[in-house]
């Protein structure tokens, strides 16, 4: 079912055809000479947009400017009630604009507009809220130990940081990056994805309508290899945090390890999501269906190796397929859409390429494997699930990062956890059971950064989220993330006269 007037109404927002860069506080002037990428809506495949490519001159102006807002502006020298109330004006923007931004980031991404306005804008007001209580509330460390001294540790901010977002969730996890960076008093340069730039850049406006100075945020828009690059490797940046792919990883690792920076990585996942027999069957399947379907399965986090106990599988499978056949596919901007449009072309065949590598290894395809007919234009794919022959296929091992479910089946939970840790990833894991040791056990044995038990995708910004092995370096948590954007200094002070070894007092 269609909605055309709530589709009509969101939109009268508008689309600016050419987008620039955000620095020092303006947005960048048009330049005849930029290199053009073209953003193309996966909804109808009209052009989006253009985006003028920022080369290496722009990114040193963005990475200047970030470094005169952190080296004599006022940002980090303000107090942090003073800081905190501008991080309260930028939530306050995002939620006066919900339905803007809401309409920008799925326009671009193909995200459905129900999940966008309930979960990911609130999340974005959100993330500047709490990094300002964060910031307010941290205290700092006092050894009293070694007489006559005492030694205190204060945590200062480390600096300009060079942020780069993934296109799945630009404006939740991009200001995740701002928030967690600037409210410790760093300035900082964001880069989001060339695939999905809408909501971020129209949020930079947003967010120098309030009383933040210019300099501490800035944006430059452009592909990898060479924005990102020239971002990553440049030197005037001290840390920077990625969210994105093992390989790009890999890359700005290289890059910038010549100026010796620290990184946070928050990479990808093939997670496993184990349903035993023990389970609330119902629960489960509704969270199983939700953890790789959710947002187009265009999650870090999805559920896309479901380990079903062999004694419900048939049952459970077919319930799962069912169900799938019954998933809402659609515009993005109705409100009734479960499923929406993959983000981009080459993302589309990339997942469909994968339902002819599961077959060649020996997988039955259960359900769906095509593009939607019920669309003439659009990368609209239907749910798709196979039951792989064993955990070591490519389907099991490589993150499709689709609405795309591989089914294994398992005889005892050791069985389970070992298939779920056969793995080179480490991000997420889900349980079902209603049956206290058996969850205690997968929680333990379970090598990934999250285990959820009973519940699809939950995220506390309080607790660490990142993974093991190549689903990441570091974590993302109020604590996490104020280690990492700070440097931590030792001050010494003796409480008493002492002894100072007297060289050449001797007569
Ligand atoms: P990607 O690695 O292709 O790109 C991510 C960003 O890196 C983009 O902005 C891109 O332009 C930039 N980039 C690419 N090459 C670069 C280079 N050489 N130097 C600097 N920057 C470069 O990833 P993607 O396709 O945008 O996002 C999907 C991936 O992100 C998936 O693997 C997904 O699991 C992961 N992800 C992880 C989390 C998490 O919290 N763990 C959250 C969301 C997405």
């Amino acid at each position: 079912m269609q909605h055309p007037k709530e589709v009509a109404d969101l939109k009268r927002f508008d689309i600016p055809p050419v987008l620039t860069g955000f620095i020092d506080g303006r947005p960048v002037p048009e330049s005849a000479s930029a290199e053009i990428v073209t953003c193309i809506a996966p909804s109808d495949e009209t052009e989006l947009l253009s985006l003028h490519e920022a080369d290496a001159n722009e990114v040193d102006a963005a990475v200047s400017a970030a470094r005169r807002a952190f080296d004599s502006g006022p940002w980090p020298r303000m107090s942090v009630d003073e800081r905190n109330r501008i991080l309260r004006q930028i939530r306050d923007k995002i939620i006066e604009h919900a339905d803007e931004l809401a309409y920008l980031e799925s326009v671009n991404v193909g995200l459905p507009i129900r999940n966008v306005k309930t979960v990911h804008i609130p999340r974005a007001a959100r993330n500047f809220e709490f990094f300002a209580e964060v910031a307010s509330q941290a205290t700092g460390e006092v050894y009293t130990q070694t007489r006559p001294y005492l030694s205190y540790v204060t945590r200062e901010p480390v600096g300009v940081g060079g942020l780069i977002g993934p296109w799945n969730y630009p404006l939740g996890l991009g200001t995740m990056k701002i928030a967690s960076c600037i409210a410790f008093g760093n300035t900082c340069v964001i880069k989001p994805s060339e695939y999905a730039p809408l909501s971020l850049t129209r949020a930079m406006e947003l967010i120098h309508e309030t009383d933040i100075p210019p300099g501490v945020i800035n944006l430059v828009n452009g592909r990898g290899h060479v924005t990102g690059e020239a971002l990553t490797g440049h030197p005037g940046v001290d840390v920077v945090s990625f969210t994105g792919g093992t390989v790009t990883a890999r890359a700005i690792m290289r890059s910038a390890s010549a100026h010796l920076k620290p990184v946070a990585f928050e990479l990808g996942g093939k997670s496993a999501n184990i349903v035993t027999a023990s389970a609330d069957l119902e629960r489960a399947l509704d969270g199983s269906l939700s953890t790789i379907y959710l947002d187009n399965g265009q999650q870090c986090l999805a559920g896309s190796r479901i380990l079903v106990e062999r004694s419900i599988a048939d049952e459970f499978i077919q319930k799962f397929v069912e169900r799938s056949r019954k998933v809402r596919i659609g515009d993005p901007l109705s409100p009734d859409t479960e499923l929406g449009p993959l983000c981009y072309e080459a993302h589309l065949e990339k997942v469909l390429s994968y339902v002819g590598i599961a077959q060649q290894e020996g997988a039955e395809l259960l359900t769906g494997g095509r593009r939607s007919d019920a669309f003439e234009r659009g990368f609209y794919i239907e749910p798709t699930a196979v039951m792989a022959p064993s955990n070591s296929a490519r389907v099991c091992q490589e993150e499709i990062f689709g609405p795309f479910a591989a089914f294994l089946v398992f005889d005892d939970l050791d069985e389970a956890i070992e298939i779920a840790n056969d793995s080179n990833f480490g991000l997420v894991a889900y349980i079902w059971s209603e049956d206290l040791p058996t969850v205690m056990r997968a929680s333990q044995g379970i090598r990934a950064g999250t285990i959820w038990v009973n519940t699809p995708t939950t995220r506390d910004l309080r607790a660490p989220f990142g993974g093991y092995k190549d689903s990441g370096i570091g974590r993302d948590s109020a604590r996490d993330c104020m280690e990492f954007f700070t440097e931590a200094k030792t001050t010494t002070i003796p409480t008493d006269t002492f002894p100072i070894t007297d060289f050449g007092k001797a007569q």
